[in-house]
C-alpha cells in the first residue's frame, strides 16, 4: 500500500509504504500511483473517553460484541484507530456486563489493539448537581475496593483509566490501591478542595479529566478546582473541544496553562454521537442531536455528551489555541497513549501502521480520508 501526503511534522511531501499493519519505508514521492493520497499523513487518533456512537452505548445493560464492534468501525472513519471504551456511573450489574463484554469484544473479536484500555468514569464521584454532570445520582457512591476488583476481573484485567472524586471517604487510599495496581487515575466530576487536589496529587493521581466540564455553573473566583488542577504540574488534563463543552477563549487559556505537552483532547462521544440531527430517546430520556453534532436534552440547554469526533477537536484546538499541527495531534494521539503507558505510535518505518491521512487547510475543517490500521 501506497500512502502519498505530507508528514505532519516536518510539512515534506513523503510516500509511506505500508504491508500487514507495518510501515516498511518512507521516503520522497515516486511517480506510482498511490493507494491513499491526502494533504496531511500523521499517527492515527486515540481517544481516552468513547462512550458510543451510532445510537450504540457501552453503558446499556444490554450491550452486545457486535455493537462495540460497530462503534469501533465509526470510530475509525474519524481518524480514530484505538479508545478507551467508557463506562460511567452506573449500577454493578450493569457495569460488570459493560465489562465483561467489552472484554469479549477483545477476545473474541480481536479488538485487544482498538480497545487496548478501558476507563470506569464514576461511580465513585461527587453526588452534588453539577459535578456530577449527567451521572445518574442514584448510583453515585463511595469508592469500594472490593467492588473495583470485581469489575477489572469482569473486564479481564483491562481497566486503565479511573475517573473519581478526590474529597469523598476513602478516596485516598483508594488511589494508592489503584495506583499500585498499574491503573491510572484521573479526578472529575469532583468538588474537590485544593487540599483534596493536593492530596491526590501525592497519592498519584495524574489526570484531570474533561477539565472545565462536570463542574458547578458558578464557583469562587479564586479558590476553586479549576484553578488548582490548573496550576498542578503533575496533572495533565483532557479537554472537550467540540465546539460545544468550552468556549474557544477557555480552550486557549486551558492549553496555554497546561502548555500541549500536558493537555489531552478527547471528544468524550455520546450513543448519538454522528447521528443526523433530530430527537432519539435513551433511557427514559429524550435528546436532541442538533445540526453541527451539538446532543442536549430535549428542550434545554443542557449538554449530554458531545455529538462529535476527535477530527473536529483537533480542527477546533488548532482554530482557537494557536499550537501547530503536531502540537495538536500528538494531543489527540501521542499524550494519551503515553499517559497510559501504551507505546506511542510514530512516522517510521519498522512501526505498526496505524496512521490516518486527512486534508486540513489552516483556518479550515479537517477532513479524514483514510484511517489505517495496524490489526
Ligand atoms: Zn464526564
Amino acid at each position: 500500500m501506497r500512502l502519498r501526503a505530507r508528514h505532519y511534522a516536518s510539512g515534506q511531501a513523503i510516500e509511506v509504504i505500508c504491508a500487514e499493519g507495518r510501515i516498511l519505508s518512507i521516503g520522497p514521492p515516486t511517480g506510482e500511483p498511490a493507494t491513499h493520497q491526502a494533504d496531511w499523513i500523521a499517527p492515527a487518533f486515540f481517544d481516552l473517553q468513547i462512550n458510543g456512537c451510532g445510537g450504540h452505548s457501552f453503558n446499556s445493560p444490554q450491550l452486545t460484541v457486535d455493537q462495540v464492534r460497530h462503534v469501533v468501525a465509526v470510530c475509525r472513519e474519524h481518524g480514530i484507530a484505538a479508545l478507551c471504551p467508557t463506562l460511567v456511573t452506573n449500577s454493578f450489574e450493569s457495569l460488570r456486563h459493560g465489562f465483561a463484554t467489552l472484554r469479549e469484544a477483545c477476545v473474541a473479536r480481536e479488538l485487544d489493539r482498538a480497545l487496548p484500555a478501558f476507563h470506569l468514569e464514576g461511580p465513585y464521584i461527587s453526588s452534588e448537581d453539577g459535578p456530577r454532570g449527567a451521572h445518574p445520582r442514584e448510583f453515585v457512591r463511595k469508592p469500594n475496593w472490593d467492588e473495583f476488583r470485581k469489575l477489572q476481573d469482569a473486564a479481564g484485567g483491562r481497566i486503565r483509566l479511573v475517573t473519581l472524586a478526590p474529597e469523598l471517604d476513602g478516596a485516598l487510599v483508594f488511589i494508592e490501591q489503584l495506583v499500585a495496581s498499574g491503573v491510572v487515575v484521573a479526578l472529575g466530576h469532583t468538588a474537590a478542595t485544593a487540599r483534596d487536589i493536593a492530596a491526590a496529587v501525592a497519592a498519584g493521581a495524574r489526570l484531570s479529566t474533561h477539565l472545565g466540564n462536570g463542574s458547578h455553573a458558578l464557583l469562587p473566583r479564586h479558590e476553586n478546582y479549576l484553578w488548582e488542577q490548573l496550576a498542578a504540574d503533575a496533572l495533565t488534563a483532557s479537554i472537550i473541544s467540540d465546539g460545544h463543552h468550552l468556549p474557544p477563549a477557555v480552550i486557549r487559556c486551558l492549553v496555554r496553562a497546561k502548555t500541549s505537552n500536558r493537555i489531552i483532547l478527547t471528544c468524550d462521544a455520546s450513543s448519538l454521537a454522528g447521528l443526523p440531527p433530530g430527537r432519539y430517546r435513551e433511557w427514559d430520556q429524550e435528546f436532541e442531536v442538533q445540526a453541527g453534532g451539538k446532543v442536549t436534552v430535549a428542550g434545554t440547554p443542557y449538554l449530554a455528551g458531545s455529538g462529535v469526533f476527535l477530527d473536529t477537536c483537533v480542527s477546533n484546538v488548532l482554530r482557537h489555541a494557536d499550537v501547530s499541527l503536531v502540537e495538536a495531534v500528538d494531543m489527540a494521539g501521542a499524550r494519551p497513549r503515553a499517559l497510559l503507558g501504551l507505546p506511542v505510535r510514530s512516522l517510521e518505518a519498522g512501526t505498526p501502521a496505524d496512521l490516518v491521512l486527512f486534508d486540513w487547510q489552516p483556518g479550515g475543517e479537517l477532513h479524514v480520508k483514510h484511517t489505517l490500521t495496524s490489526d
